[in-house]
């Protein structure tokens, strides 16, 4: 934090200042310049944020410089981290394929999304069972029935599985059966929510809001953190702009930034952000090209039919095309693209739980 002094503050305001400051236990650093005065604040920024500073006379500003996130940050832990779901892994040295129908509709549609998915090189499905639907007319989701199915069908196929919760009473529920809790870009500032679903101790994908800058997803996912669990994903899926031509517009910069400001690992979603299928292959090459660690994608094994964004979910004769691009890219970008491995997570977790 640094304290800008007025121009026409005295040396006694600058005193009361350094003074306040040493007595929380922190240190100042004074800067006299030739019109004004800059006070540096050196320690933990908790000590600092209950002193009025602002109030102090002769002050003009108080900036922070250091980010209020601080579990997530790279300031704190610069090593990248890897996220265990079951046996499948999401880290800095591998692309990630997650893939699935975007809703549980039917124990046939859900077993035969995530069928394709495993064959396109998934090792972790998706598929939603609570949805959060713009409208409240629109198909909402199975509930736990839903639930139950993923789970069989991911058991069947032994994989782990993703899948959104929407409100803090279903977390438990959610929790006893998926692999990871998703929170959705329209709860992405649910505060309950994120608290909740950190004390389950799952991991979680935390989705970007819609509107969100890049601090405030942090700051999500510092609450989640927060708690106690390390075990979060960042995932890029678009943000709202001008643009009425796509769903919404894949920050693709937001990936190496929120690299940069954070050890989580950071995907992406080409399904909801293109939300045409058409768009979604190119949005992957771009995503890996920048460095994603991996991908969420729709796929349905007839989107014609489909309750829930049909339009951007990709179909039976893309798999193979959408197994090499992952692979293509992935090799270009000096990465592998990840696969299931056991030994791989024993060695992981013998080092250092979430965040080997
Ligand atoms: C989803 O992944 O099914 C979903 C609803 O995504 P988002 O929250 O990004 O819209
Ligand atoms: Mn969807």
């Amino acid at each position: 934090m640094v304290v800008v002094m007025r121009g026409g503050a005295s040396d006694a305001d600058v005193t009361k200042v350094v003074k306040a400051i040493s007595e929380v236990g922190g240190d100042a650093f004074v800067s006299r310049g030739k019109n004004q005065t800059i006070i540096g604040l050196v320690g933990d920024l908790a000590q600092f944020t209950e002193l009025p500073l602002h109030a102090f006379p002769g002050v003009e500003d108080v900036i922070r410089v250091s980010k209020p996130y601080k579990l997530v940050s790279t300031e704190t832990h610069p090593r990248p981290s890897t996220v265990w779901v079951g046996d499948s892994s999401i880290g800095r040295d591998t692309v990630t394929l997650i893939a699935g129908p975007c809703a549980v509709e039917t124990e046939e549609q859900t077993e035969q999304g995530c069928r394709m998915a495993k064959e396109a090189g998934a090792t972790i499905l998706r598929g939603g069972a609570y949805k959060p639907r713009t409208s409240p007319y629109a198909f909402q989701g199975l509930g736990e029935p839903g639930l139950d199915i993923l789970h069989g069908v991911s058991r069947d196929l032994d994989l782990p599985f993703v899948t959104e919760v929407v409100t803090p009473a279903d977390v438990d529920t959610v929790a006893a059966k998926a692999d990871m809790l998703q929170v959705g870009a329209r709860n992405m500032q649910n505060f309950q929510l994120l608290k909740e679903v950190g004390m389950a101790g799952k991991p979680v994908l935390l989705k970007r809001g819609l509107t969100a800058t890049i601090d405030e997803w942090i700051m999500a996912a510092e609450y989640i953190a927060h708690t106690g669990n390390l075990q979060v994903v960042l995932c890029e899926r678009g943000i709202r702009t001008y643009e009425p031509m796509t769903r919404n517009t894949l920050d693709v910069s937001a990936v190496p930034v929120a690299q940069s400001l954070t050890h989580l690992p950071v995907i992406i979603d080409p399904s909801h952000s293109g939300g045409k299928r058409e768009l979604v292959l190119p949005l992957i090459r771009a995503g890996i090209a920048v460095g994603a660690d991996g991908l969420i994608v729709d796929v349905h094994p007839k989107p014609e039919a489909a309750l829930c964004d049909g339009p951007q979910a990709l179909v039976r004769d893309d798999l193979l095309q959408l197994r090499e691009t992952v692979q293509r890219f992935a090799g270009a970008a000096g990465r592998e693209v990840a696969t299931v491995d056991r030994q791989r997570r024993e060695g992981a977790w013998g080092r250092s739980a979430a965040t080997a």
